[in-house]
């Protein structure tokens, strides 16, 4: 297998987040709240998630002065606009929010608008606590933005918290993460320090899934898990995406297809699709996996984890494929290689099936960049 090659020019950017790591890493809430001035604080969460997010402000004393439990997916903005009023009713000075990406986005959604100092605490893999991203929808529309305004100060990762996350979901939240690391190899903004946290994060995620699968509160497995998704979100917060991203974005705005899952079809497609122009990212993926190639062993992996592999099965109508290839040729991100609407159309057809990733012939033309 080849050896990475040294990149000869940069740009290194750490983010600014204070990250807290461990197993019953919740009980520094408080603390946390302290060193950040936060007095009052408002705790966002899930309808679902708020037994549990009372729980958890209490365990901030008299620090957390209101819950508000609406966060859902695709953070719209109507519901950021009520968590706005009521943190200006209650007149708070800091945000918590426990939860997946759905509460994460609320949180930096609501920091937009507010400046309010922000501590994430995550319980899936999504890792949007460490990017500057915020998606948004409003009359149906999502659009995305990028600002250092919605990066939390603080993220507490309590690998407790993941223990309740179950086999399916915990699969397609580790692929979705898989998914920030994979594009993050072959990014053009990419650096020496990303790829070898993309690497890692993709083993972590590797090993640690299937021993979830078996048995979800095998704590060293979250641990890894969680572990390989906070290296998988710096990834994405860092560098620009391609197109599985692109693919992702597109499905799930326009067919409202689930974000997570399609994440985690369409994946090795979009890997297998770029395999030819971007030789090192499919090693290292590969080298990450265990694996000789990445684009199977990412199918392999879904398909050993019990994962759903055709976009068929999550939603996604046989007549739509077309429309999905137009939508997905339009605006394209940067990709190693370009984008060309019949092999894209291929690439969803074995997705809408969920049959295996194939090379495509055309893509031999594109040398490696
Ligand atoms: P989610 O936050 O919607 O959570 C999925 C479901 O799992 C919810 O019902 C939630 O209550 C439940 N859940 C969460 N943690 C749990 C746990 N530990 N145990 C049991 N149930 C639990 O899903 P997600 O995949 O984490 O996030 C998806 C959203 O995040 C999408 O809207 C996506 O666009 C966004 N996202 C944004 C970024 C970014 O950088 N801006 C990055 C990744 C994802």
């Amino acid at each position: 297998m080849s050896q990475a090659r040294h990149a000869t020019t940069f740009v290194y950017q750490p983010l600014q987040t204070r990250v807290i790591f461990g197993s019953g890493t919740l009980a520094r809430l408080s603390d946390e709240l302290e060193r950040l001035g936060v007095r009052k604080a408002l705790m966002l969460s899930t309808a679902g998630k708020e037994p549990q997010a009372r729980a958890i402000a209490l365990t901030a004393g008299d620090r957390v002065a209101g819950l508000f439990a609406g966060a859902v997916m695709h953070t719209p903005v109507g519901v950021t606009e009520a968590a706005v009023a009521l943190a200006r009713d209650l007149d708070v000075d800091g945000l918590v929010a426990v939860g997946g990406g759905s509460t994460t986005g609320l949180g930096k959604a609501v920091a937009l608008r507010t400046d309010l100092p922000q501590i994430v605490i995550p319980t899936t893999y999504a890792g949007s606590e460490m990017t500057p991203i915020l998606g948004e929808t409003s009359g149906g529309i999502k659009t995305t933005q990028k600002s250092a305004r919605v990066l939390p100060e603080s993220v507490i990762y309590d690998i407790d918290l993941t223990c309740t996350l179950p086999p399916a979901l915990s699969v397609a939240s580790g692929m979705n993460a898989i998914a920030h690391a994979v594009e993050a190899l072959y990014a053009t903004d990419g650096n020496p320090v990303l790829s070898m946290m993309a690497e890692e994060g993709i083993a972590a995620l590797a090993r640690a899934l299937p021993c979830i699968v078996l048995n979800t509160r095998d704590t060293d497995a979250r641990s890894e898990a969680l572990y390989g998704a906070w290296l998988c979100g710096m990834c994405l917060g860092a560098v620009g995406m391609a197109l599985h991203h692109k693919l992702c974005h597109t499905l799930g705005g326009s067919f409202e297809l689930p974000h997570a899952e399609t994440h985690t079809i369409i994946l090795p497609h979009a890997v297998a699709y770029n395999a030819p122009c971007a030789a090192e990212a499919m090693a290292r993926i590969a080298r990450a996996l265990g694996r000789s190639d990445a684009a199977q062993g990412l199918y392999e992996l879904a398909a050993s984890l019990g994962a759903k592999l055709a976009l068929r099965d999550i939603g996604m109508p046989r007549d739509a494929i077309e429309h999905a290839a137009d939508l997905s040729v339009k605006s394209p991100y940067w990709n190693p290689r370009p984008i060309e609407r019949g092999a894209i159309l291929q690439l969803l057809e074995r997705a809408w099936s969920g049959s295996r990733p194939q090379p495509n012939e055309s893509a031999s033309a594109h040398a490696q960049l």
